[in-house]
């Protein structure tokens, strides 16, 4: 038995060292590859795939979980074995062929977004756009569904999560949400975002977003932060995760919440066992949890009222041109003024989940085949219009603003909301445990709630489905009121409502 096992797990971390590389060659093409080093990346990228694919459908590692019969009453072997079934299940499926040609388009596809997003233009998206729709089309055919192929992506990301369930929760957010958001429209009280487009420079931007992310518990000895398009977070292994910014200087934002996130998302890379590593009981569970721990630190903690309290004195003294005439309370108002916009990843907490709504609803007709590429620009349009009142002057600030799509991402998107939800719910269970937690904020100790998500969340790896940590963690499924509860509750007093 033991043999079995060992002989499986090193054929597991083969998979994860693998995966890693991939990720690495990811992110230097995000940050660091010269233009003309494309094609050579995206045979390199698809050369990999191919062969982390092999290596997930191996009869080898099939035999493998045929003797280990997915029994084992250790709780880390347990995982390991099930998470290893669940992947060799989905990718036996797919032939090897098709893993390496989508590998190949979407890096494509990834340079063309890049361009067409700068000069705003679909059309020269569109044909990378359709290409790759069709092929994750294919995928999630052969992956299998009960009827409804969007199921087959989500799982990609959300394991055990359906389209129809998370349209059940999307419908219970979308009424509360939107009444919350005209409330606050026609609120007298208002706070002055204009401070924050204000003149920051990048240096001082740099600078002060790397002493946020070390205080909130990232090791820079095990970690970096570089700047990209579209920024993002890559866990290669607990002691190496590379974080990205977008730097706008006049828009305070957009680096310093944008590495909070990243960094949230990074101790959360951090904080796996390393003994684990490269195995599923060292991995994120699904997208939706690991948006949890980024939502948590941007937003939850990020930007509340004692988090600032610490901090505004020292970002004063980073900012002096712009802050110094700039009271705490004008400065709190300013980050978190709720206003539709058209960008989600700039977008304030109370209108982002509308955005993921947007997105969720139009993947799911272009992948039920409801709705052409072609049509996207229009249709992407209109229901910004019917969800934030807002009709975007151009594709930049509408459907081409995010990169998944251009990755062949279809289904991510709802994990973002999943995220702002579990992030609430999990926050709310912290605050009754550590019953002092926002003053300890207030006082710069983000260590007690770190070191509490650790032992909850981060040290358990994939031992638990989402739904079921979920449920440990918070004893009771996830549900849509601590996020309501925590919007109404944070938000009321900015726009004097009551
Ligand atoms: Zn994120």
């Amino acid at each position: 038995m033991s043999s079995t096992y060992e002989t499986f797990i090193e054929m597991v971390r083969q998979i994860g060292r693998l995966e890693s590389v991939e990720s690495l060659l990811d992110w230097d093409q995000e940050t660091k590859m010269p233009p003309n080093g494309l094609n050579a990346r995206a045979e390199q990228l698809s050369t990999l795939a191919r062969l982390v694919h092999e290596h997930r459908t191996s009869p080898e590692l099939g035999e493998a979980l045929q003797d280990l019969n997915g029994q084992s009453d250790d709780p880390v072997r347990a995982t390991n074995i099930r998470e290893t079934r669940r992947l060799y299940d989905r990718a036996v499926k797919v032939p090897a062929d098709l893993v390496a040609k989508i590998a190949s388009v979407s890096a494509h596809a990834k340079s063309a977004w890049a361009v067409a997003r700068k000069d705003s233009n679909f059309a020269a998206f569109a044909p990378h756009l359709d290409e790759l729709l069709k092929l994750k089309c294919e995928v999630a055919d052969l992956v299998g569904h009960n009827g409804d192929r969007y199921d087959a992506l989500l799982s990609e990301f959300e394991p055990g999560a359906k389209a129809e369930e998370i349209a059940n929760v999307f419908a219970e957010l979308r009424g509360p949400l939107s009444e919350f958001v005209s409330q606050i429209a026609a609120a007298s009280t208002r706070p002055d975002p204009a401070i924050i487009t204000r003149h920051f420079p990048w240096a001082a931007q740099e600078q002060f977003a790397r002493t946020l992310a070390t205080a909130i518990g990232f090791d820079f000895q095990s970690g970096r932060l570089d700047a990209s398009v579209h920024p993002f977070c890559s866990g290669t292994t607990p002691n190496d995760v590379r974080l990205t910014t977008r730097y706008i200087e006049n828009f305070f934002n957009c680096a310093i919440f944008g590495t909070l996130h990243e960094a949230g998302h990074g101790v959360y890379e951090q904080g796996f066992d390393e003994k684990h590593m490269f195995t599923p009981m060292g991995s994120a569970i699904s997208l939706g949890i690991h948006e949890s721990q980024s939502r948590m630190w941007e937003n939850l903690v990020g930007r509340s009222r004692g988090f600032w309290k610490h901090f505004y004195p020292l970002c004063q003294t980073q900012f002096p041109d712009s802050l110094s005439d700039v009271s705490m309370d004008a400065f709190y108002g300013a980050i978190n003024a709720v206003q539709p916009s058209f960008i989600r990843v700039e977008a304030d907490e109370v209108t982002y989940n509308l955005h993921i709504i947007l997105r969720f609803e139009l993947e799911r007709e272009m992948i039920a085949g409801r709705l052409a590429v072609n049509d996207v620009p229009e249709a992407w349009n209109t229901k910004t219009k019917e969800l934030l009142g807002l009709t975007p002057s151009n594709d930049a600030e509408g459907c081409l603003q995010d990169i998944h799509w251009s990755m062949g991402t279809f289904g991510y998107f709802p994990t973002y909301a999943l995220g702002n939800l579990y992030a609430a719910q999990f926050f709310a269970t912290a605050r009754n445990a550590i019953p002092d937690l926002d003053d300890r904020i207030a006082r710069g100790d983000f260590k007690t709630l770190l070191d509490w998500l650790r032992e909850n969340i981060y040290r358990h790896g994939q031992r638990y489905t989402a739904t079921e940590l979920v449920e440990v963690v918070t004893g009771s499924p996830l549900s849509v009121t601590p996020f309501i509860q925590y919007v109404r509750a944070k938000f009321s007093p900015v726009y004097g409502l009551e």
